[in-house]
């Protein structure tokens, strides 16, 4: 091996996986401006270490691309100051993590926690206020589940965020009432497409709920990007953002906690307009660079099945009727989806119950009719 430029990096003694097949295994690499320029033997690496290269022994271990991550919620989970409910199988079990959490934090304003496993609860029935109130008292309660589709509040919760009887359809979601009574039971459906949108997200701070506070946003965040690159993860995927979001990612990256390439999906809730669209394909142009790129859209065609409200083609087992719902009518998400992929927007799309995904499906067959075939990647995220 003849001399080359030296390299800032030299590594060493790997076990290095290349996934090409010309050279599928190297014991040393070189890396000059960021970039790998060199793999091969060991022996041959010296020609790439001049007096300034770092040079790092591996010491056997394996070396692996990095992980491009399609689907990392990064801004959500992972937060610190929420008790945490995974692995509680039982209402029992969530009240012992609350009331353990309470004990550690007895002055806390609010009780939060997150990652409530819908089948914690008996006999299949969705959780209500009367369910957390003798362990919470008088402190008010938001509790989100595991996939963050729905929230949990108890009699004080509901209290503060003015939710009644006559107060169901809330900017961060619908409020469950009792078909008997026609209360409030402390359970707020659609928390996805509405809580996590611009305006759901704005009220809930509004309304003082510490969790949409844009510090514990941006620790949420900071966290699940070391998280994501302590595994490897070199590009991660944020599937669902407002534009009020992407200044937590520029602060990241102006504190640099970005380490990890971010592309950054905008959230496309029903009723988006032209005026929308034309800003986000302004915050496409002005984030655009190898570190941090916004541009693909997030929308829904239906929920999630265990609150019942993913869209089947058959009943719900144990419901003579009910099927769930749609966001939007076949024909108007169709014309939708064409739409956008006229414009040129790549499109994630949210989609758990068969009909639902045949919703999607059928409008992605319309779109490449209409518009002809492109590069265009449309997705259906979340399929179950
Ligand atoms: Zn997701």
């Amino acid at each position: 091996m003849n001399s080359a430029t030296p390299a800032d990096l030299v590594l060493t003694g790997a076990r290095i996986h290349t996934v090409d097949p010309g050279l599928p295994e190297a014991e040393a690499l070189a890396v000059r401006d960021g970039r790998i320029v060199w793999l091969g033997a060991a022996a041959d690496a010296t020609a790439y270490t001049g007096p300034a290269t770092r040079v790092v022994d591996a010491g056997g271990r394996l070396v692996l691309p990095g992980f491009i991550d399609a689907h990392n919620h990064v801004r959500l989970g992972s937060d610190d100051a929420c008790a945490q409910l995974a692995g509680a199988r039982t209402l029992d079990a969530v009240h012992t993590r609350i009331a353990d959490w309470r004990t550690a934090h007895p002055d806390a304003p609010w009780i939060e926690a997150e990652a409530f496993d819908y089948s914690a609860l008996p006999g299949g029935r969705m959780p209500t206020a009367a369910d957390l109130d003798p362990v919470t008292g008088g402190t008010p309660a938001f509790v989100l589940s595991y996939d963050v589709h729905t929230a949990w509040l108890n009699t004080a919760a509901l209290h503060r965020l003015g939710i009644t009887r006559d107060r169901t359809d809330l900017p961060f979601g619908r409020a469950v009432t009792d078909p008997r009574t026609g209360e409030p039971t402390g359970f707020i459906r659609d928390f996805a497409v509405k809580g996590l949108s611009r305006e759901g997200h704005r009220a809930l701070r509004d309304l003082g709920v510490p969790w949409a506070s844009p510090d514990r946003q941006y620790g949420r965040l900071a966290k699940s990007l070391d998280d994501a690159v302590g595994y490897g993860i070199t590009t991660v995927v944020e599937p669902q953002n407002s534009l009020d979001d992407l200044a937590l990612f520029r602060r990241a990256r102006a504190e640099g906690r970005l380490r990890s390439r971010l592309v950054a999906a905008l959230f496309h809730p029903r009723g988006t307009t032209e005026a929308d669209l034309d800003a986000f394909e302004e915050a496409a142009r002005r984030h655009a660079d190898d570190r941090l790129r916004v541009g693909p859209l997030k929308l829904y065609i239906d929920d999630v099945v265990e609150p019942r409200t993913a869209a089947l083609l058959e009943p719900y087992a144990g419901c003579a009727h009910h099927r769930g719902d749609t966001f939007y009518p076949p024909e108007e998400f169709a014309g939708l989806l064409t739409r956008l992929d006229a414009r040129g927007f790549q499109c994630f799309v949210h989609a758990t119950g068969d009909r639902g995904i045949r919703t999607v499906l059928d409008a992605v067959a319309r779109a490449q009719a209409v518009n002809g075939p492109r590069d265009a990647r449309h997705q259906i995220v979340h399929v179950e």
